[in-house]
């Protein structure tokens, strides 16, 4: 009997998880006829909650012991080692990976199991039709951090793809060769390769509870994932560099004609203060990119785990 395994991480998410369950449950339920024969498994990630996430879960796992499991960290890892966490716990034939505030319709799921069991496709993902409800300025840069990463990466990441997934088992055997401790799913997901097809959907509000990004956190991500899929930003120094060369030899020779021809002539410090501060600038945002490179070397190197298991069940 072939099994899906649906990997659900959670941070102080004690509204949602129930009406996450039932909702799964009741897709799983009125679809019987898509899922003769197949069995799921909840793989919930419980990432350091402060609030009782926690005794949800437990909760729900003695209602439903077989079909439930949860893994809780020590503290708050962040959402990318949760999915780290599940794809290593899951064993289903099919993995899922869905968000536990039904952002991710669990109604796609038939739709997403038939198109793997029927045809070639190792993957289906899934993509936001619009971005409505979403302040613009989020989206503004959230299109800025696409189209950049597409042009400096050799990865190609589809715009507005959410991480809510369902893959083979091969394809999660993959990504789970990939032993980085810095990690951008989406990039993974694009890296390992294999057939993945898209489906569109509308955007879905939150069940409940708020979110858990800020403006900064997204910003900091999106750097994040351009360090570690693009080396294109490290050679940007040479470019600069061989600019500000080029044209510091023209500057020189025409102030050796000038020079030659007027004599000496005082003056211009105020044009050289700004030349100066120019170049003083560029040199530390070189150097700042420089630095974002070798803190993920120095993380890396210390092979630290990706996150630490408290209770699991
Ligand atoms: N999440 C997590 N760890 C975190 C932040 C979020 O496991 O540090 C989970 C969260 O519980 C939810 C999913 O990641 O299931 C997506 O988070 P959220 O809905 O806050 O993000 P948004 O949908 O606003 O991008
Ligand atoms: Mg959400």
């Amino acid at each position: 009997m072939p099994k899906i395994s649906l990997i659900v991480p959670c941070y102080n998410e004690e509204l949602t998880i129930d009406i996450f369950y039932q909702a799964v449950e009741k897709v799983f339920r009125d679809h019987a006829d898509v899922f003769q024969d197949v069995t799921h498994e909840y793989r919930f990630i419980d990432d350091g909650s402060t609030d009782q996430t926690l005794t949800k879960l437990q909760q729900l796992q003695a209602t439903d012991p077989e079909t439930v499991h949860y893994l809780s960290f020590s503290r708050n890892f962040g959402k990318e080692a949760g999915l780290a966490a599940g794809l290593q716990v899951a064993d289903g034939d099919y993995v899922a990976v869905m968000d536990v505030d039904l952002q991710d319709p669990p109604a796609l799921l038939p739709e997403m199991f038939q198109i793997l069991s029927d045809s070639q496709y190792d993957c289906v993902g899934t993509l936001r039709a619009s971005r409505h409800g979403e302040p613009a300025i989020r989206s503004f840069f959230s299109r800025a951090f696409y189209s950049v990463i597409n042009k400096i990466s050799k990865i190609q990441i589809v715009p507005n793809a959410r991480d809510y997934r369902l893959m083979t088992r091969q394809m999660v055997d993959a990504i789970l060769e990939l032993p980085e401790y810095n990690r951008f799913s989406k990039g993974i997901f694009s890296w390992v390769g294999f057939n993945t097809k898209y489906i569109t959907f509308e955007n879905t509000p939150r069940s409940a509870g708020k979110s858990h990004w800020s403006f900064w956190q997204l910003l900091n991500y999106s750097v994040e994932a351009i360090v570690d899929f693009s080396e294109v930003p490290l050679k940007v120094a040479t470019f600069i560099g061989s600019f500000f060369a080029f044209m510091s030899v023209i500057g020189i020779i025409f102030i050796i004609i000038r020079k030659l021809i007027w004599g000496n002539s005082v003056g211009g410090w105020a044009s050289l203060v700004c030349i100066i501060l120019l170049v003083g600038g560029i040199q530390l945002f070189c150097l700042g990119i420089i630095g974002n490179y070798i803190g993920k070397i120095y993380l890396e190197s210390k092979h630290r785990p990706q996150y630490i298991v408290k209770k699991q069940k």
